[in-house]
């Protein structure tokens, strides 16, 4: 017979598993009336050009129906509008968050090991606990360049079922060394996941080393490019590999309107690249301006988004300041470590650029 005096809290020690009572839902802060410059989205509406069309396409989507759950045509576009490699396949995600939550349940086990290195994308140790997996992060180097060394002696030691490598990285916006990815890639005995999230700010990618090694894959996201609101990632790879993980993906995962959206989106491409133009010469401007900053150390980047590091001031302090002056962006830096005192700011539009410039400037005088 059931106990039903049992208090909540109680039944939730009893049944949660205690690595998900431990963490922290992922937190997303409300920007409501703010300039936004926290997330890393592309600061530009869709163009009139193509927003007419887009509607049309809206108008013709057969809302009634389940989505065609290959997506097939939009996976054929995906590829040539990215000039894939011709013998990699594709898999969609809901996001490529759910591609790292695909690719973490197909491989899940009983003390199998995820491995990152730190600071990176949060997520990729959130999903291992998650999904019930042991998460290992191996520090980077003060430069945040990954320490060969002891990355490694943690893989021979780990032998980790997974390794997940942001290339730029989020948050430190740095590219590693190809040696480096080099030899994790040839020392892993499991699989390593190049997430290229930013490539199309970086003018690197990894994407022609899939022909080379079996134990590779690259995931990217068009969030970045200009359409984060649909949710779209895509992971790219040996279709025996991503066979294996369309397992793991709920029937539909990618819905109608997402997929017209999208197929539209990529047949106008060019907008987006010159979007994404302006952006990497909007940080230049963004990156020399901050530099001239006394008060503050700036990270070199390749995404669209700048790292950067108070030298005395909380940053705690400098994000609450920011935000009473109307601009929110992403203070990393509470807590001691490689991020203390940081904090991350994405590249807007030129206008929105220069209002957080003038706020911060106005801030570090006051706080
Ligand atoms: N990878 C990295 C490195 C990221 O920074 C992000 C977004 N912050 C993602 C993946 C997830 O992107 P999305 O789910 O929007 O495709």
């Amino acid at each position: 017979m059931s106990d039903n005096s049992q208090s909540i809290s109680s039944l939730i020690d009893q049944w949660i598993r205690p690595e998900v009572r431990s963490l922290s839902a992922y937190h997303v802060p409300d920007a409501g009336g703010m300039i936004k410059l926290d997330a890393m989205e592309n600061p530009y509406a869709w163009p009139d050009a193509i927003s007419g069309s887009w509607m049309e396409a809206l108008k013709k989507a057969q809302i009634n129906r389940y989505p065609d759950p290959g997506a097939h045509q939009l996976k054929q576009t995906i590829k040539e509008a990215f000039d894939l490699p011709e013998n990699s396949g594709v898999l969609l995600g809901n996001g490529s968050d759910e591609l790292i939550q695909m690719l973490a349940m197909a491989l899940s086990a009983k003390d199998r090991v995820v491995m990152s290195v730190e600071p990176s994308f949060v997520m990729y140790r959130m999903i291992a606990l998650m999904v019930g997996m042991e998460y290992v992060g191996v520090p980077l180097k003060d430069d945040y360049s990954i320490n060969i060394d002891s990355t490694i002696a943690a893989i021979k030691k780990h032998n980790p079922a997974v390794i997940f490598l942001a290339y730029p990285n989020n948050p430190t916006g740095n590219l590693y060394s190809e040696d480096a990815i080099r030899s994790i890639i040839e020392t892993s005995r499991g699989l390593v996941v190049v997430d290229e999230a930013y490539y199309a700010f970086a003018g690197a990618s990894l994407v022609n080393w899939l022909e080379k090694y079996n134990n590779l894959l690259v995931m990217r996201t068009v969030s970045k490019m200009g359409m984060a609101g649909l949710r779209l990632g895509y992971l790219i790879g040996d279709c025996q590999w991503l066979e294996q993980i369309d397992k793991m993906r709920l029937p539909y995962n990618i819905g109608v309107l997402t997929q017209v959206t999208a197929q539209l989106a990529l047949e106008h491409i060019e907008i987006f690249d010159q979007q994404t133009r302006q952006i990497c010469k909007d940080r230049e401007s963004l990156y020399t301006a901050l530099q001239g900053i006394d008060e503050i150390e700036v990270y070199e980047t390749h995404a669209n988004f700048i790292l950067f590091r108070l030298k005395t001031l909380s940053s705690r302090s400098v994000f609450d300041a920011l935000k009473t002056q109307g601009v929110l962006i992403k203070n990393l830096g509470d807590n001691e470590g490689p991020l203390h005192k940081c904090l991350r700011v994405t590249v807007g539009t030129e206008g929105e650029n220069q209002k957080f410039l003038h706020a911060l400037k106005y801030v570090l005088q006051k706080v």
